[in-house]
């Protein structure tokens, strides 16, 4: 355990920033709002960067225990990375203005760990923080995960832009969507997002609004475990491969005027090994990719720039 002294001699050095604010979904669900101390560098729509709290503050008891660590550790920060989301909406129900937003708004989850299992360093602590305390955020905002990847259709009518997500894969996707609705996109824009209940749809409200508003926007809300649901899950895959979502968003997903935007779980992307340009599926539920790819999409990889882009979490 370190003094308070050294403590205070820490976070002086190390936290750049102040959450401003923080809207729990629930206990283990939340909107994180951060002011940095320094200006915030351009970065793009998509982009993450990294949030650290010193292994020095306390976690939350509802993760698994971690064990007694060495007095060297305690003293570092555990550091990660973070794509931006947005707020989508201010409290006029208007399209948030961007000479308004002096924060970055980051939609994360609580991660339990289970026994014998990485024990989760970051979540846990961040969760007791509340508004006012300070953080550390990285000054270098990175990633491929961008809309640059679709400019061959950002000008065509009736083209489709498709983000799909799990749990808090929804992050940079409201960041991305808010970028195509305050810049023209004349094209459709459909948001797909699978959570195991309705009280994890952080955002549902805000995008029910901007459906009325805004006719090319459909959002489509998936859930894995309410009792409605239970006995006949649905995940992005089933969605796509059964036609309901090409049903509901009024045409045909074709690769020459879609792009696909996939984020979160592994399971949900099912990235293939790649061995002498030969791809290897995973093993078990056919992932979105190869969905895709057996459609005439194409992943991104390496220098081949495709239709079907992709971001994963862990
Ligand atoms: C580019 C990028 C952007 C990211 N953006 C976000 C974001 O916007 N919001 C967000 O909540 N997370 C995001 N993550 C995940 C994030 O970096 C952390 O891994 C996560 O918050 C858990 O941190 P932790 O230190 O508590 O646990 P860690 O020590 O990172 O992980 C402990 C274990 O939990 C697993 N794990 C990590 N995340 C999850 C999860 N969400 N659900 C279930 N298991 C998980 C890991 O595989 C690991 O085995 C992003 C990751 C990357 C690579």
């Amino acid at each position: 355990m370190l003094d308070e002294g050294t403590i205070k001699e820490l976070s002086d050095k190390y936290y750049n920033g102040t959450i401003v604010g923080i809207e729990r979904t629930h206990e283990t669900l939340a909107l994180f709002r951060i002011k940095p101390d320094f200006p915030v560098p351009e970065y793009k729509p998509g982009q993450y960067t990294t949030l650290g709290l010193g292994y020095w503050e306390p976690r939350h008891e509802d993760t698994v225990k971690d064990g007694e660590l060495a007095e060297k550790k305690t003293r570092r920060l555990v550091r990660r990375a973070y794509s931006v989301s947005h707020p989508v909406l201010d409290e006029g129900g208007e399209l948030y203005d961007p000479a308004k937003i002096d924060f970055l708004e980051f939609f994360i989850v609580m991660v339990i760990g289970r026994e014998g299992g990485p024990v989760p360093g970051l979540t846990p602590r961040l969760f007791l923080k509340n508004e006012g305390d300070r953080i550390n955020v990285g000054q270098k905002f990175t990633g491929e995960y961008t809309l640059d990847c679709m400019q061959d259709i950002r000008d065509t009518v009736g083209s489709l832009a498709v983000f799909a997500g799990t749990g808090t894969g929804e992050g940079p996707h409201n960041r991305m969507i808010w970028d195509l609705l305050t810049t023209g996109y004349q094209g459709k824009i459909a948001s797909i997002n699978v959570v195991r209940y309705k009280k994890d749809l952080a955002y549902e409200e805000k995008y029910r609004l901007l459906e009325k508003k805004y006719p090319n926007l459909t959002y489509h809300a998936l859930t894995t475990r309410e009792s409605d649901t239970l006995q006949n899950k649905v995940y992005v895959q089933d969605y796509i491969e059964s036609g309901a979502f090409e049903e509901k968003v009024g045409r045909k997903m074709d690769s020459a005027d879609t792009h696909i935007f996939l984020c979160g779980n592994p399971a949900m992307l099912g990235i293939p090994k790649v061995r002498e340009g030969k791809k290897i599926w995973p093993e078990g539920k056919m992932g979105v990719i190869q969905i895709m790819e057996n459609r005439g999409f194409v992943m991104d990889y390496g220098r081949t720039k495709g239709n079907i882009h992709y971001e994963k979490y862990w």
